[in-house]
């Protein structure tokens, strides 16, 4: 038994702990959850937990049922709102198949395999998220659209509003959990709120962006209101846009930092940003997984549409952000794309893949987007070379099921499943009659 299991054995039997939560994400980077009483514990770390795997969303196909969880002992944390006395625990746990080895369906493994690659190239892999979500004052919808909590907007101050007293609570309960909040702060939507973690090696952020969206709803749940991370929830306010930061270090030096380079902007760097723009339409269906996603991108509001860079920017997919100059542990790139749905860990690894990509191709970065790309004509674009993100999910499918880099990156299992999955929600969508089609035509045609 290791150091770190002893230590979780020892602290559930001190805190009288009473159930330990076994968390994992289905494919899609939903939060999954078995209870075990401690007890199991031993068994846990050693042969693990069986459970059936085939009503996981993506786990496994009928004749591979059987998996197996292995709980992480470094992500053990107690669940602040289930209380101090007999509290209950949680771990983050990896999947084994039967035989043994990791369960090619696991996206945390899928992460940990991609982050091992950049490992042998010299490379540790850091990211934070800036995280958007909305609240609304319930989550029963009735047929009628969402009502957010207030009516503030981008770094308002509510006095006495519900958004102060959630955020308050929310960062002191991920805090509790373990988990470094750098700012938080209302957004641009009524009811739209932020909150960006301090940055941390890819694979504890993407177990921290699944414990955030739990903490981010039971929080609301007990002050009565209802968070959604829905990527367009509101058709005419912004949508919920998770950005990421990015960092590569090699040892603790930041590869992305060259004094003296525009922007201190390494080489390394620039050819990371150009494996992201050129692989970027290929990711997009991981990056931005669902229908809604295309809302998101397709309606302005600080969502890019547009495959470029900058640094002062905020219509491009990347931006280099500006930081205080000397502090080269901060040189990073900020990837806007993505939205607060994604699965991380896929997500993190499919942004790295082609970061990778870009260094070892060395490929050229494009010249940097000054303007407001939406502000140019097509004409215009296409003659800066600025290409446009997939306009749907059915495009985004499209580029990736052509992508040789994401299918190495998710391997033959997630790659066929994410693609089914998606061309199943997609064909679905298609066959609906809107509301936007009845109004524009039952009357007149
Ligand atoms: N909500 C915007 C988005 O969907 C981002 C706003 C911001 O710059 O923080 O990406
Ligand atoms: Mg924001
Ligand atoms: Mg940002």
């Amino acid at each position: 038994m290791s150091r770190q299991q002893e230590f979780v054995l020892r602290t559930v039997e001190d805190r009288d702990v009473r159930f330990i939560r076994l968390w994992f994400s289905d494919v899609l980077g939903r939060l999954k959850s078995v209870a075990i009483v401690p007890a199991e514990l031993e068994g846990a770390f050693g042969e693990g937990i069986g459970f059936d795997g085939s009503a996981v969303e993506g786990f496994s196909r009928i004749f591979e049922a059987d998996m197996v969880l292995k709980p992480d002992p470094s992500t053990f944390s107690l669940l602040p709102w289930r209380g101090e006395v007999e509290p209950t625990g949680r771990m983050i746990c990896d999947i084994d198949s039967p035989d043994g080895g990791p369960a090619a369906a696991d996206p945390r493994n899928v992460l940990k395999r991609t982050m091992e690659k950049a490992s042998k190239a010299g490379f540790t892999y850091y990211v934070h998220p800036e995280i958007e979500f909305y609240l609304f004052k319930s989550g029963q919808l009735n047929g009628e659209l969402p009502v957010p909590v207030d009516t503030a907007g981008y770094f308002d101050h509510v006095n006495g509003g519900t958004a102060n007293d959630f955020r308050r609570t929310a960062v002191q309960t991920l805090e509790a959990m373990g988990i470094s909040v750098e700012f938080s702060h209302h957004e641009g939507g009524p009811g739209q709120n932020e909150i960006d973690l301090r940055y941390a090696d890819a694979l504890s952020m993407a177990d921290n962006v699944l414990t955030f969206r739990a903490v981010v709803r039971e929080v609301a749940h007990a002050q009565g209101v209802y968070a959604s991370f829905m990527p367009k929830p509101l058709a005419d306010q912004p949508g919920n846009g998770m950005h990421t930061h990015v960092s590569l270090f090699e040892g603790d030096q930041n590869a992305f930092y060259e004094p003296g380079a525009e922007y201190q902007l390494s080489t390394t760097g620039r050819r990371f940003v150009a494996g992201l723009l050129k692989h970027a339409p290929e990711i997009c269906a991981v990056t931005n997984q669902y229908v809604n996603s295309y809302k998101r991108l397709w309606t302005g509001h600080e969502a890019p549409s547009y495959i470029c860079w900058g640094h002062r920017n905020r219509s491009a997919l990347v931006r280099v952000p500006q930081y205080k100059s000397g502090k080269s542990s901060s040189a990073r790139i900020e990837y806007r794309g993505m939205d607060s749905s994604a699965n991380p860990y896929l997500a993190y690894s499919l942004i790295l893949a082609a970061g990778l990509k870009g260094i070892e191709e060395e490929y050229d970065l494009p010249l940097e987007a000054e303007d407001d790309v939406w502000q140019l004509s097509d004409h215009e674009r296409r003659a800066m070379g600025i290409k446009a993100l997939p306009a749907s999910l059915a495009e985004a499918i499209d580029a990736m099921e052509a992508s040789e880099l994401v299918a190495e990156t998710l391997g033959e299992e997630v790659f066929d499943f994410f693609l089914r999955n998606k061309l199943e929600e997609w064909t679905e969508y298609r066959s609906q009659v809107t509301p936007f089609e009845l109004a524009r035509h039952f009357n007149s045609l």
